[in-house]
């Protein structure tokens, strides 16, 4: 039995093939590489009903995965999140189906768990010893995490802003942690000169080419909780943008094999990002192919704070694929919204999936999602790994008091 049907990488940019069996960064051209499986083999060879009575993780789905062999899984047990309908937020947005898939119940708290699961265990098998890796806190924590576990150093360098939840994790698990007074694209500058000096394994988003593969099990159990069918609209908070892409290439592998029809219309994809730092929203809206550096960038929603993403002509290129959009959202309105999804549905999300909530009630007051669609929005977070987003003002009583109502 085969347990990965992994062929070879290629560059999306200039299409030059790559050896999967050897460890790879980058193309020649500066582009990311994506993983190729045989997919026609695949569709003769697996039906999505196997999958069915499988362990509930994203390893169910193992055949569109890299790992060659079982025995390198590295795994906490991420992946099958819940598909939990919203109806309470959803009639007060006007949005009679929508759903959360919450990520925040998933080892590390974050999504970020599925790529370094993928990517940490395709990382051993093909024999690295340490990696280094910027991160924006979530991510770092993950791939430390999943690292101790699978026995390689990690060095990380994390903005000093970063949630402190994420640099305590880091720091927990052994990694050799450092901070840097500069945003995620600085810290990625120090990896690199580290990588060039040292030799190490570059772990930077997308430098690696199989965090996206983690990263596009979101859209296979997606498709598998709708029954083998897809949602109308998808909305996900957009920094390095590696989940949007790893959804839209989940999508259209499904379609090739046959898991979900080959004709049926694929979500349309919505790139969410904070008015303070909203890169693929401009060049979505200039019609551009990629870019630029957005200057000065800040916002609450710290994972999303990625002034230049290196995939980003993936992300746009899966919003213009499938008719989507790209829509920014102010701190503001995501920290309102917040509060209302823990008070109408008991969900605490992070920042990032609020806004993407807030993004949600935006596009449907526009009318660009329209009434009776079925609509998910990606919590990519737990809310508690970010504690400071919330002031609560709490009366303090003496034990001889008594409540008043
Ligand atoms: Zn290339």
């Amino acid at each position: 039995m085969t347990y990965s049907y992994l062929s070879h990488l290629h560059c999306p940019k200039c299409h030059t093939k790559y050896d999967a069996s050897q460890i790879q960064q980058l193309c020649v051209c500066g582009s990311p590489l994506l993983v190729d499986y045989d997919l026609e083999r695949l569709a003769q060879e697996v039906k999505r009903e196997d999958v069915a009575a499988r362990r509930p993780d994203l390893w169910r789905y193992h055949e569109l995965l890299p790992v060659q062999s079982e025995a390198n899984v590295v795994s906490l047990g991420e992946g099958m999140t819940p598909l939990i309908p919203v109806p309470t937020l959803g009639a007060d947005m006007g949005i009679e189906n929508l759903y959360m898939k919450d990520e925040g119940i998933i080892p590390t708290g974050s999504f970020k768990a599925r790529g370094a699961a993928v990517g940490v265990s395709r990382a051993k098998e093909l024999g690295v010893e340490e990696f280094a890796m910027p991160t924006n806190g979530n991510a770092g924590a993950a791939w430390a995490l999943y690292a101790a576990r699978a026995g390689i150093r990690s060095t990380i360098v994390m903005p000093v802003d970063a949630p402190k939840i994420t640099r305590n994790e880091c720091a927990v698990s052994g990694a050799n942690l450092v901070l840097v007074d500069g945003l995620i694209s600085d810290a990625g500058k120090i990896v690199a000169r580290a990588v060039q000096e040292f030799g190490l394994f570059d772990g930077s988003t997308l430098k690696e080419p199989y965090r996206i593969e983690g990263k596009k099990t979101m859209g296979i159990e997606i498709a598998e909780q709708f029954g083998w069918d897809v949602p109308d609209v998808i909305l996900y908070p957009t920094g390095g943008g590696v989940g949007l892409i790893g959804i839209h290439k989940a999508l259209k592998e499904l379609q090739t094999i046959g898991w979900i029809p080959a004709d049926c219309k694929l979500p349309r994809l919505v790139a969410v990002q904070s008015e303070g730092c909203a890169p693929i929203v401009k060049a979505w809206e200039e019609k551009r192919k990629d870019s630029e550096f957005f200057e000065n960038s800040e916002t609450i929603a710290f994972g999303i704070n990625v002034p230049k993403a290196l995939g980003d002509f993936l992300v746009l290129e899966a919003l213009y694929e499938t008719e989507g959009c790209a829509i920014a959202i102010s701190d503001e309105e995501l920290l309102r919204e917040q509060a209302t999804t823990a008070r109408l549905e008991g969900a605490f999300v992070c920042p990032e999936g609020a806004a993407v909530f807030a993004a949600a009630r935006t596009l449907r007051a526009s009318g660009w999602i329209a009434e009776g669609e079925r609509v998910v929005v990606l919590n990519t977070g737990a809310g508690i790994k970010y504690p400071d987003t919330v002031s609560a003002e709490v009366p303090v009583l003496q034990p001889e008091d008594s409540l008043t109502r």
